[in-house]
């Protein structure tokens, strides 16, 4: 991605992209759930519920709870085939028609001989679906798991759920392993939210889009003309040969990594803006930005790719 985006017309637009509903193992209806990320600020989400038989291999229509400032873009949590360790995948797919054709999935065990993880994911692309690797470290992903799914578009870095419910919500290593491949990836922060713990408003993107429809949502995502946060708001990245400059709400720590041990950090208090040498990033490919708060609330670009 580059960081354009930061300053064409349009605005940003909050939204959730992993929650699940009563249309499988969430204790809130789709109505329900919809009304209360609206009433908490954020303008849209898509509904993604666990796409297996259990559940009739629900993708929900949630067309009749958009409104004047809330929008919905249908999806699922997509469910077929083993990971090494032997349990099921969890691939998140936004943007899906109602009549995506279900895998051999009854259930939350895999089923030998049915489509592979990396088939439904290339399908659900295909369709125009955005796909991103769901909660890798909750799921023991392995790194060759990882290399498989060549569909995604994004690793899910923050599951709001998972780091509420098992201090298992990070996806960085899985990333970062990937980028090192040479992979192209963006990243998301999420919810996973079922409202049966405390597991909602925790992790969100950020999508700069000139509406608040589905399709101009789905087009940023795919673009990558987004951000990540748990809190802070990132205003504008521009990065030049020997350094990255960063303008964000109130941050206490601003961190530029890449494919090193080695980063770029700077502390401080209530910056809102920061310059950071890259001296320390070597030759790196690709560099992203880490933003954190007062409170530890972190934001997180996407990440950038050099042409060097
Ligand atoms: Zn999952
Ligand atoms: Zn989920």
């Amino acid at each position: 991605m580059t960081t354009r985006f930061f300053t064409t017309s349009g605005k940003f637009h909050r939204g959730n992209l992993h929650t699940h509903s009563t249309n499988s193992d969430g204790i809130l209806s789709p109505q329900e759930v919809c009304n209360r990320y609206q009433a908490e600020g954020y303008d849209f989400i898509a509904l993604t519920d666990h796409f297996v038989g259990l559940f009739d291999y629900p993708i929900s229509d949630t067309s009749a709870f958009r409104n004047e400032h809330f929008t919905t873009i249908p999806g699922a949590e997509l469910h077929t085939g083993s990971m090494e360790n032997g349990h099921l995948w969890h691939i998140l797919a936004v943007g899906l028609p109602v009549d995506f054709m279900p895998p051999n999935a009854p259930n939350f065990r895999p089923v030998k001989g049915s489509e592979s993880a990396a088939d439904i994911a290339q399908r659900a692309r295909d369709t125009g679906a955005f796909i991103a690797i769901a909660h890798p470290h909750w799921s023991g992903l392995t790194r060759s798991d990882a290399r498989t799914l060549t569909a995604a578009h994004a690793v899910e870095i923050y599951n709001h759920g998972c780091a509420v419910d098992n201090d298992r919500g990070e996806g960085f290593v899985t990333l970062e392993q990937l980028l090192n491949d040479g992979r192209q990836l963006n990243l998301i922060a999420t919810d996973d939210a079922h409202f049966n713990t405390p597991d909602h408003f925790g992790g969100w993107v950020m999508v700069k889009a000139t509406e608040n429809t589905p399709e101009a949502l789905l087009a940023a995502l795919k673009s990558g003309d987004y951000y990540s946060s748990t809190g802070p708001d990132l205003h504008d990245i521009r990065v030049s040969t020997d350094s990255v400059e960063v303008n964000c709400s109130p941050a206490v720590t601003v961190i530029v990594q890449g494919d090193r041990p080695s980063t770029a950090t700077l502390h401080g208090g209530s910056m809102t803006t920061a310059k950071l040498p890259l001296e320390r990033l070597g030759n790196s490919p690709w560099l992203r930005i880490t933003v954190i708060d007062s409170a530890g609330k972190r934001a997180w670009s996407n990440p950038i790719w050099l042409s060097r």
